[in-house]
């Protein structure tokens, strides 16, 4: 029995890794170029050991994916490299007609992929979340508002931006694109950590103004990957939608359940539970 516990442990992250390395593999032979196969691997490896560290019950497995990722593409990928991984990126290698860095990284991790990990990238991987989640309000201390339309100005707002540098024609664009990421993220920092404290909740940017979800959020409703409540087991504590920073309906194994897309998959609803019944 042990020895089988053990192996489910190892599951997980091993599939994980093991998608994340068919990408890279993938890309690498496809595009001809060693750096998917790097990119992809490092992704990956660094998602499977915060996958594993929280199943050995390490309280802080989340945070170390978090960082590894996070400050790979904010501080390398995007600094040091100038690939612009925001939303304006995704739309700048779009409208180009080239299918790489943000196009490749969009597609991968924030629109076919949620169709499997769901909104892993929210829980594991993304850098604007690495911060806000250091904040004090992890469990949000208000009703949830009505205020998701929001997202819809914000991304309707980054391909206008996008377009409107292209009908100008506008020269040096790849310069623009990198101050657009370094102003783009200076922005969402503070609007963050500014909607954070004001509505008590370190998710309220995730809830309401991140553009990113207009993809995430239909994608994930598929997801392959759930969290999903064992009702045999389970006693109606409440415990697991306390915890949540999304206030999604856990309990509720519908596909239609409560917030059920924007589920971020941080596992915070199955460390609480008493049961083990998620
Ligand atoms: S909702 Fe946006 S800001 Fe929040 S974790 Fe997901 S991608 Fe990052
Ligand atoms: S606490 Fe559970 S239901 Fe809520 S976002 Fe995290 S994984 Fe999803
Ligand atoms: S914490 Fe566990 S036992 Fe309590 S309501 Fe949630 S699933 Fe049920």
């Amino acid at each position: 029995m042990k020895r089988f516990d053990t192996i489910k442990k190892w599951i997980l992250p091993t599939m994980m890794w093991l998608v994340f390395e068919t990408i890279a593999v993938t890309l690498w032979l496809a595009k001809r170029n060693a750096f998917y196969l790097f990119n992809f691997s490092y992704i990956g490896t660094a998602i499977a050991v915060g996958f594993l560290l929280f199943q050995l019950r390490y309280r802080h497995a989340r945070r170390v994916a978090q960082f590894l990722v996070g400050t790979y593409m904010l501080v390398y990928l995007g600094l040091l490299s100038n690939e612009n991984m925001q939303i304006e990126g995704f739309w700048y290698y779009l409208f180009t007609g080239v299918f790489e860095a943000a196009t490749i990284h969009y597609a991968v991790a924030k629109i076919f992929g949620p169709l499997i990990f769901g909104r892993g990238w929210c829980g594991f991987a993304c850098w604007t979340a690495m911060i806000l989640d250091l904040l004090p309000y992890k469990i949000p201390q208000q009703p949830r508002k009505k205020w998701g339309w929001f997202r819809y100005v914000m991304f309707v707002l980054s391909f206008l931006f996008v377009s409107a540098l292209f009908l100008a024609q506008v020269s040096d664009m790849e310069r623009i694109m990198f101050w657009a990421f370094l102003i783009g993220n200076c922005l969402y920092y503070a609007a963050g950590i500014a909607l954070a404290f004001a509505l008590k909740d370190n998710r309220a940017f995730c809830k309401y103004v991140c553009p990113i979800t207009v993809f995430l959020k239909p994608m994930s409703y598929f997801s392959l990957l759930r969290i999903k409540c064992d009702k045999r087991k389970c006693v109606s504590c409440g415990k697991c939608r306390q915890v949540c920073p999304m206030n999604v309906d856990v309990t509720d194994n519908a596909r239609t359940r409560k917030n059920g897309t924007e589920c971020i998959l941080c596992f915070e609803c199955v460390r609480a539970c008493p049961k083990n019944a998620l």
